[in-house]
């Protein structure tokens, strides 16, 4: 073991504390195959200590002066940005993000959703009145209790921030979960949390896989919510598992996003959604991994969406520059494998990429970029999330045919639309299922709401909407106006 980074401890009540009984993970580094530090799976009594120091921290936290909860979230957004260099490591080698992409956008992420939070935070009120035609009756924004936070390894700060940051906010006290694949980055968040003195007890991070501590956190009685980010199947199970206690569940899951290219798309939206598609690998939930073209760009939309995959580099998330990095893990890889080979066998056409390593590379999870097109909706490639490089590409003929290819589809993260007509946008735009729409390659603004529909689940995070997921509203009425 000699080494390997020890990282056994988890932090709970203010502590860094040992397990209550050993039992070891390696986490491994997709760009060498290697392990490069070991932690703990916790068991049923570390997350019963845990869930119990959120339960003792929340009496008092919960009557906190909202001031005071903004300054500890002003000190740890000091910290993470002064240890950014620090976070963007253990991210680039827990899940293989590359150092410059980790540093810029992975880290960068946690740094936009915290000041984000804290710009809404400074106008949120607590108690307003209900209206005009109600004088004494108001609204409170209460907070939950105890919340448990489960993530997943793509986008480790990303979420760490948008569930762990309202949750402090909203006067609850939490429990993270992290990916057990990627938990490096949470446990440097922990030791940031520490370092900015947030009273013991009001954050706690245990670490575990899902049958452990996240099924713990699910059917505990003492935690009142689970936000949850990850595959559809584990958000099932946690609604499952969550029933019989009847806590408020919140789930981020998968998507499977289609870019409507229409033929007056300007003359750069081919290239950015196959970059898109590439970019973290392909794993992110909201990629846009079916390309829907008009059919009379569509040979030179498959003609520059391969060029663009022949043109993206792939190698070490170690090295600096603009390359995508490996997938996270073995297993990962494989099942990415297996999908483009059933790409290939269900006559999908193979124009870039393709199973195997990339050329010269003989150790990592590296993927090759990979198009397919004529592509049918039906096929497994169009249907299933396959959380790598890999971009569908489907012809359609008309607006209507578009959205219902787009709409045919077990999930509804994001879609995305191309085109200059400004109405048949916003006609496409307000027809899509899904919870964002984004168009012509506009980013949503800072605090707009990230969520989906349907397979997707419904949650709503960041800005003012993911704060109030964090709380409860109470109708009070017969308020005293004088
Ligand atoms: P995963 O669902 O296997 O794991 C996510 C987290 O859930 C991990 O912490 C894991 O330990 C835990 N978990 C697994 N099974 C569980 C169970 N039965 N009960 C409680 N916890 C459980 O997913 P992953 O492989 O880590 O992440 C990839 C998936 O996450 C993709 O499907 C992706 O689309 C989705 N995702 C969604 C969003 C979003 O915001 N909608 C963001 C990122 C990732």
């Amino acid at each position: 073991m000699t080494g390997l980074l020890d990282k056994r401890k988890f932090y709970i009540d203010g502590a860094w504390v040992d397990p209550a009984r050993a039992s070891d993970l390696e986490v491994i580094d997709p760009s060498t195959e290697e392990a490069l530090a070991v932690i703990s799976l916790g068991d049923g009594a570390d997350t019963d200590r845990a869930v119990a120091a959120a339960k003792a921290a929340f009496a008092s936290w919960s009557r906190t002066e909202p001031a005071e909860r903004l300054a500890y979230v002003q000190k740890i957004l000091d910290i993470y940005q002064r240890r950014a260099e620090e976070m963007a490591w253990a991210i680039s080698h827990e899940m293989g993000a590359p150092q410059d992409m980790s540093l810029d956008d992975q880290v960068a992420a946690g740094t936009y959703h915290t000041q984000n939070f804290i710009n809404v935070f400074k106008d949120f009120r607590f108690i307003r009145p209900l209206g005009d035609h109600a004088p004494t009756s108001m609204v409170a924004w209460e907070p939950v209790g105890v919340v448990g936070l489960i993530t997943p390894w793509n986008w480790p700060m990303n979420q760490v921030t948008l569930k762990v940051i309202p949750a402090i906010l909203a006067g609850d006290t939490c429990v993270l979960k992290p990916s057990e694949i990627a938990p490096l980055s949470s446990m440097l968040f922990a030791e940031i949390v520490d370092e900015a003195g947030l009273p013991p007890g009001v954050f706690n991070l245990v670490n575990g896989d899902g049958p452990g501590v996240g099924t713990q956190l699910s059917t505990h009685r003492d935690v009142d919510m689970i936000s949850f980010t990850g595959s559809t199947r584990a958000g099932i199970a946690i609604t499952k598992a969550a029933a019989d206690t009847l806590k408020k569940v919140v789930l981020e899951l998968g998507g499977k996003g289609a870019n409507i290219v229409f033929a007056d798309a300007d003359d750069k939206a081919v290239v950015r959604g196959a970059r898109h598609c590439f970019y973290n690998s392909g794993q992110s939930c909201n990629a846009p991994t079916r390309m829907l073209v008009e059919r009379s760009v569509y040979d030179q939309a498959v003609e520059t969406a391969a060029k663009v995959a022949e043109e993206t580099p792939v190698a070490s998330a170690h090295q600096p520059g603009r390359h995508i990095g490996p997938v996270v893990s073995r297993q990962q890889w494989d099942r990415i494998q297996s999908l483009i080979q059933k790409g290939i066998d269900e006559g999908a056409r193979l124009v870039a990429g393709g199973p195997g390593l990339p050329e010269g590379v003989n150790r990592g999870y590296f993927v090759r970029p990979t198009v397919f097109a004529d592509v049918g909706n039906d096929m497994t490639i169009a249907q299933q999330e396959i959380f790598g490089p890999v971009l569908s590409i489907i012809p359609f003929d008309t607006e209507e045919e578009a959205i219902a290819i787009a709409n045919d589809t077990p999930y509804g993260l994001t879609n995305y639309v191309q085109s200059q007509d400004g109405p048949r946008r916003n006609r496409v735009a307000r027809r899509l299922q899904s919870g964002m729409v984004e168009m012509n390659g506009q980013s949503r603004g800072a605090g707009s709401a990230f969520g989906g529909v349907k397979m997707s689940g419904r949650a709503r995070e960041g800005g003012v909407m993911g704060l109030e997921e964090f709380m409860e509203s109470k109708a009070i009425s017969g308020w005293a106006t004088d």
